[in-house]
């Protein structure tokens, strides 16, 4: 399928052709006919999909198209996002998209001066990209008034509730007219999404993109058993290799990733920190400078990660492994995005082997250990019991050992190994696991 059969007019091929989009993704594909067709949507699939344009273009033709119903400008179209950065983003694929059109956006989030935004607002716009918390602080102190919305997008709703947002959620929705045409993205379907789904949605098509499966399928993985104590030497030691071009480093906590950036400093490693309690000037001055490449490491925990929409990072580095599955998703969908391929390398103490097992319950795919590393632990087959039996072609070790990364057809160039020391080997006998399955 091409963008020109799905009937999206002229403005729009014109803005897909400046971007150098010719195939939508298969969220576009599957949910842009319903979407212009009326229907309500509920999507499921996370951030590198393409999700934003699979609302966005859809949403801009309505507006465009359907005169409204007011004799001047007011907002038509409300998209509620998680984060401040998703917000900005899709507010920049708003802008992009709709760039030959006469739709205009705003983008409201917490964390700023609300003064040039009630600027913005006063001087009208058809979209309104917010964040839950600073649109209903504007909306108390009547600046905003939702009753003129036709088309409302919840986006990332399982990260809502994860996030606590949900209660601000449903107030806003209960100002919303009746009369709309919803849409509601998520990457999973927790039973309060579900629940949610199901109030405020009417007869909805349900479209999903299994984003476990393809994500996954398109990235490399691979995990380093390693003693808490010898993480940061292992991830310096990985960080040595300079093929690592962008590399986006996960920890559990904000400390835990001011500490590290920290630690790096002093090996003369450059990286940034970004995460929920830098100010929303340093955010931005961390992803600019990651996005053009001045710095190389980006240490982020999971919140702030979220929507961090950098193409072409090589690497994710998983430092601490997330207690929940869905974010090692979510964590490694950072890489191999819009079609590219990447690898992510996740460092597992013993402590986190739970996780890991969770995790490769979650996406049905047992991840590979790198055994051969300066800082292997030993790991026994007891301590490391294979959580699934796998099918077929997922199945990591054909020949029973662990496979190492050339075999598993990673981009990984021996990096973590790249002197082959004696100590390698002796610990590689030692950690190479037979028959693990
Ligand atoms: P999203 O899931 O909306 O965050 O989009 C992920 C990335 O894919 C963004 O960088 C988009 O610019 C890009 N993208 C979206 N749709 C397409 C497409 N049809 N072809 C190529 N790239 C796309």
């Amino acid at each position: 399928m091409q963008f020109n059969d799905l009937k999206l007019i002229e403005p729009l091929q014109r803005a897909l052709q400046t971007e150098g989009y010719t195939t939508p993704t298969p969220i576009q594909a599957k949910a842009i006919p319903h979407i212009l067709a009326g229907r309500d949507l509920v999507g499921c699939a996370q951030t590198g999909t393409g999700k934003t344009a699979a609302f966005a273009l859809p949403m801009i033709q309505h507006l465009s198209t359907t005169p409204s119903r007011h004799n001047r400008r007011v907002i038509r179209g409300l998209v509620l996002a998680p984060t401040r950065e998703l917000a900005s983003q899709i507010g920049d694929s708003f802008a992009a998209y709709g760039r030959h059109t006469q739709i205009k956006n705003i983008v409201i989030f917490g964390g700023v001066g609300q003064q040039p935004q009630i600027d913005a607002l006063r001087r009208g716009a058809d979209v309104l990209v917010a964040t839950p918390g600073r649109l209903l602080d504007l909306m108390s102190q009547g600046y905003i008034r939702l009753d003129t919305i036709e088309f409302f997008v919840l986006d990332e709703a399982d990260r809502m509730l994860d996030m606590g947002f949900i209660h601000d959620v449903r107030k806003v929705i209960a100002a919303l007219p009746k009369q709309r045409q919803t849409l509601l993205f998520s990457a999973t379907m927790p039973q309060d999404i579900q629940d949610l789904a199901d109030r405020i949605l009417i007869d909805p098509v349900r479209v999903e993109v299994t984003p476990q499966a393809t994500t996954v399928e398109k990235i490399s993985q691979s995990v380093f058993h390693v003693e808490k104590k010898n993480k940061r030497a292992l991830l310096e030691h990985i960080l040595s290799d300079k093929a690592l071009r962008r590399v986006l480093v996960f920890t559990r906590t904000k400390h835990g990733a001011n500490k590290l950036v920290r630690q790096l400093d002093q090996s003369n490693i450059q990286a940034e920190a970004i995460h929920g309690n830098k100010s929303q000037s340093a955010r931005e001055r961390a992803l600019l400078n990651f996005r053009t490449g001045k710095t190389r490491v980006l240490v982020a925990t999971d919140i702030a990660a979220r929507g961090i929409d950098v193409d072409d990072v090589t690497h994710v580095i998983n430092y601490e492994l997330p207690n929940e599955p869905e974010s090692y998703v979510h964590r490694i969908g950072r890489t191999a995005r819009a079609g590219a391929s990447g690898t992510a390398y996740s460092l597992c103490d013993v402590e986190e082997r739970p996780y890991l097992r969770d995790i490769e319950k979650l996406i049905r795919l047992r991840v590979p250990v790198i055994a051969d590393h300066p800082y292997a632990d030993a790991i026994s087959e007891a301590a490391y019991a294979p959580p699934l039996q796998h099918n077929g072609s997922q199945r990591p070790a054909s020949n029973g050992r662990q496979p190492s990364p050339q075999a598993n057809g990673q981009r990984h160039n021996g990096s973590a190994n790249p002197n082959g020391k004696s100590s390698y080997r002796r610990r590689r006998s030692r950690n190479q696991r037979t028959g693990t399955d």
